[in-house]
């Protein structure tokens, strides 16, 4: 299966938690090798958990998915990714 970015932003904390399937997981990989767009956001992701792994509970800000995704609509509707496919096929 192909994902697409919208795919991969589902599957990221799933990935970071390596919760997802082996299918899946190889999936997103293989997405993540040519996305600049998931890779970054990867990598930021990451970085906050790796700021926050300490015995502190972190808690997402309030709405902080919320801008994420309005960012990355931003993002994606600036500069749309060679691989994103047309919703309605
Ligand atoms: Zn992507």
């Amino acid at each position: 299966m192909v994902l697409n970015c919208r795919h991969v932003w589902e599957y990221i904390s799933g990935y970071l938690d390596n919760t997802l399937d082996e299918e899946t997981r190889l999936d997103v990989e293989r997405h993540l090798e040519h996305c600049e767009i998931c890779s970054a956001i990867l990598d930021s992701t990451r970085n906050i958990l790796v700021l926050t792994a300490d015995d502190r509970v972190f808690e997402l800000p309030v709405g902080y998915s919320e801008r994420l995704h309005a960012r990355l609509q931003r993002v994606m509707l600036e500069s749309p990714p060679p691989d994103s496919e047309p919703e309605s096929s």
